[in-house]
């Protein structure tokens, strides 16, 4: 069960609202060019219009340092808003000077204000109280439905909750919601795929999935380091020598538990990671020097699968080899494939790169909940608190 107040919890009608949502989309000469963080801010957005909120929407977009830089500038996106919300929503230039304050006093029930990029000011990152307190003093309640960012300790997404009365928005609660119940009661069985570069960046994650699945799926350039303790030559694959140890003592600890571990048993190896490299499939004992594993190979893709189609709970992050080249792609394809046609099992996709192998095979739409947030989701599963949610009011 959720355990915060939510925006549901709250009579917003005639209050002034701060919401903190995380519509920082990627943007190419000015345009949005992915409005998918937009459209996921929408039900709380409609949900306090239509409960005659006056609604102030405040975001950040990319990394400005601390300053005003009309590349960062929210405005883009307030068209896209605009346009999805169906209704107009006014932009100020300005996020707690007097232009902001004169255009929160003129709002009538309903409305909607944008703000710009909070990360303008230097106090957002730094958490500022004297920031926070500005921003507080534009409103009456705040929402945070930010689930992108609650793992960032900033001004708008924590320390304002410490001033104003602070609820979940409806996309922070249901991410909350899937990925903790993913954890505390999955059906059986549950099967968990890990992949991506860097194993060191996920054995909190893994740790974590082994107190609650059946099966780990471990593919992407992650899996040399878990082979590498196994005893395994893997030729120039990536491999984190300082983290061998931590991979050994992750194999015992599921063996102890009889969670069954799924490694690669061939790759698709190449000299160098390049989109035209002259690639091969070797087993995994075969992996030439001089070469890297670059992709799961066709034998391992069906060992993978089988298990997959067993599941009635998926977790997947981590894609299985390097994707974003077409010689490597395979994989990751194939296991996204597998996800997507198990239509019995509960199917969470979580991470930035995962995410956009997914939109890249045009899967998204056929799997039951892919995470908007990357890092706040990948915290939330090690089970390290997310500031963000900590400082919304308890139920
Ligand atoms: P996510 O963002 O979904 O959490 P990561 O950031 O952990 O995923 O990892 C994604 C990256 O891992 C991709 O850029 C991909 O190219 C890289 N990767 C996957 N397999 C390999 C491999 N065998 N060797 C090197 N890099 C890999
Ligand atoms: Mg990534």
């Amino acid at each position: 069960m959720f355990s915060k107040k939510t925006v549901k919890d709250v009579d917003v009608r005639g209050k002034r609202v701060l919401v903190r949502v995380d519509v920082n989309v990627p943007l190419v000469d000015g345009a949005v060019v992915d409005d998918t963080r937009v459209r996921a801010s929408l039900p709380t957005l409609r949900y306090l219009v239509d409960h005659g909120a006056r609604v102030i929407v405040v975001s950040h977009l990319g990394r400005p340092d601390g300053a005003p830089d009309p590349r960062y500038s929210l405005r883009p996106v307030r068209r896209t808003l605009q346009r999805l919300l169906g209704r107009n929503v006014v932009f100020v230039d300005d996020i707690v000077g007097p232009e902001a304050h004169e255009a929160v006093s003129r709002m009538v029930d309903g409305e909607v204000l944008m703000l710009e990029n909070v990360r303008f000011d230097p106090g957002e990152k730094r958490n500022d109280p004297e920031f926070a307190r500005a921003l507080a003093s534009l409103a009456d309640i705040y929402v945070n439905d930010a689930f992108g960012a609650a793992h960032r300790d900033h001004a708008s997404t924590a320390g304002v909750a410490r001033i104003l009365p602070a609820y979940a928005g409806l996309l922070l609660a249901h991410e909350v919601e899937t990925l903790t119940a993913m954890l505390t009661d999955p059906a059986r069985p549950f099967v968990a795929i890990l992949g991506g570069s860097k194993v060191s960046d996920k054995f909190g994650v893994i740790d974590r999935l082994m107190d609650c699945c059946d099966t780990l799926v471990i593919g992407g350039g992650m899996c040399f380091t878990m082979l590498v303790a196994k005893g395994v030559d893997v030729g120039d694959s990536i491999v984190e020598p300082e983290w061998v140890d931590s991979a050994k003592a992750t194999m015992a600890k599921a063996e102890e538990r009889g969670i069954e571990i799924l490694l690669p048993v061939d790759f698709v190896v190449a000299e160098a990671m390049e989109p035209d490299a002259e690639t091969r499939i070797v087993a995994r004992e075969e992996i030439p020097d001089g070469m890297m594993g670059l992709d799961i190979g066709p034998t391992t893709v069906e060992l993978f699968k089988n298990a997959i189609s067993e599941a009635r709970t998926i977790f997947w992050n981590g894609p299985m080899g390097v994707f974003e080249m077409p010689p490597f792609e395979n994989g990751t394809r194939q296991v996204a494939l597998a996800v997507a046609r198990n239509n019995r099992a509960a199917s969470i996709v979580g991470g930035g790169d995962s995410v956009a192998a997914l939109k890249k095979f045009d899967l998204e739409e056929r799997v039951t909940f892919v995470s908007t947030g990357g890092g706040a989701s990948m915290q939330l599963l090690e089970g390290v608190p997310l500031p963000g949610l900590t400082a919304l009011l308890d139920r």
